[in-house]
């Protein structure tokens, strides 16, 4: 996965309110441990409310051994991942592959072409340029951006859901999930937690977050959006459960090259990183969902974010900022609110 760092969007820290709730009912009293492991390039923090400290030991260790094994098949920093042996297959050649993959292919595919391409993980050609560029400080030359674009495009990447296969259709493709993998890895995590019968959890991955069943007396979960992570904005303060949510766009991992300064995320029209500086938080009901969404909507127009929200099946609200030039955010507002944002916007 991409190197990410935590960033202050989320502000984790006061991301939990209530440490301890009172006994209800015959219920007993539920404590909140929390616990953090570096996984996929970033850190992957686990809050939950359990009764004593060896279920909640137990559980989060779980979560991470899920965390980790989803790793070793989307990683396309390990060679050895499912998803860099997929990269490796022969052109137009079909390729079995695990159920996990397979699903997080075909959302992945289903965001792409609601997106009109915005999302598209078939960029992988692109995004290794444009790594590369952000280390070196150099742009790639054309003849390179050209034969990265010769080797992307969703519809290149025929996925066949009935038995698991995938073709790739032109050569030199490489798929990288970075801008989905995040947010699918915290919802099974929490997933592994409910099922041990803790369901009053969050997972945390930079960016994105998993949220489950609120803190025990609490509504929600209160989390803080701050887009560009700068101490003189006023965060926006949400309470929201059983959800995901995620924030893309200009991040601390933009690169200056020859006085422009572009993002991580690659628009697919340019080959670059996206030099418009926004920052879209995505409120979802789940994290896999708004970690696709908050990268499509980086990527996209006005007419294409609204195109993409009345595709979905479910609510979805998307907070698009952009800096004006005295230094303020303009929020501009997209979609309806998910069930779990229990503050309404
Ligand atoms: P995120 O931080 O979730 O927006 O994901 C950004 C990561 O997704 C990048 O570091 C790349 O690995 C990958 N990526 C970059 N551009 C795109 C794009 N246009 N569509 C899908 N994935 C992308
Ligand atoms: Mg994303």
């Amino acid at each position: 996965m991409t190197r990410r760092w935590i960033i202050a969007w989320l502000a984790l820290g006061s991301l939990v309110t209530g440490v301890r709730a009172a006994a209800t009912g015959d219920t007993p009293a539920l404590q909140r441990f929390a616990f953090t492991e570096p996984h996929m390039g970033t850190l992957f923090q686990i809050v939950l409310f359990a009764p004593e400290a060896s279920a909640a030991q137990a559980a989060a260790s779980a979560a991470f051994a899920r965390i980790a094994e989803l790793n070793r098949l989307f990683s396309d920093y390990d060679p050895d991942s499912e998803v860099s042996r997929l990269s490796r297959a022969p052109v137009g050649t079909p390729v079995k592959i695990s159920p996990e993959l397979a699903e997080l292919l075909q959302r992945s595919q289903t965001v792409a072409r609601q997106s009109e391409g915005a999302f598209d993980v078939t960029l992988g050609p692109m995004v290794r340029q444009w790594r590369e560029a952000r280390k070196t400080g150099l742009l790639p030359d054309p003849t390179a951006r050209e034969e990265a674009r010769q080797a992307t495009g969703h519809r290149y990447l025929q996925l066949d859901p009935v038995t698991s296969t995938v073709v790739l259709a032109r050569a030199g493709m490489r798929i990288d999930l970075g801008g989905i993998a995040k947010g699918y890895a915290a919802d099974e995590a929490l997933a592994v937690m409910k099922r041990r019968g803790l369901p009053r959890a969050m997972v945390a991955a930079s960016g994105d977050l998993a949220l489950g069943d609120p803190p025990p007396g609490k509504s929600g979960w209160t989390v803080e959006i701050a887009p560009f992570g700068r101490a003189s904005d006023i965060p926006l303060t949400l309470v929201v459960a059983n959800a995901g949510i995620s924030t893309s766009g200009d991040t601390e991992q933009a690169v200056e090259i020859g006085g422009v300064r572009y993002s991580h995320i690659v628009d697919p029209a340019t080959g670059l990183g996206l030099t418009k500086p926004v920052a879209v938080s995505v409120i979802a009901r789940d994290a896999t969902t708004s970690d696709a969404l908050a990268t499509a909507c980086s990527v996209a127009d006005g007419l294409v974010i609204e195109r993409l929200i009345a595709a979905q099946t479910d609510a979805v609200r998307i907070l698009h900022h952009q800096p004006r030039s005295d230094g303020s955010v303009e929020r501009t507002l997209y979609g309806r609110d998910p069930a779990g944002l229990v503050s309404r916007l």
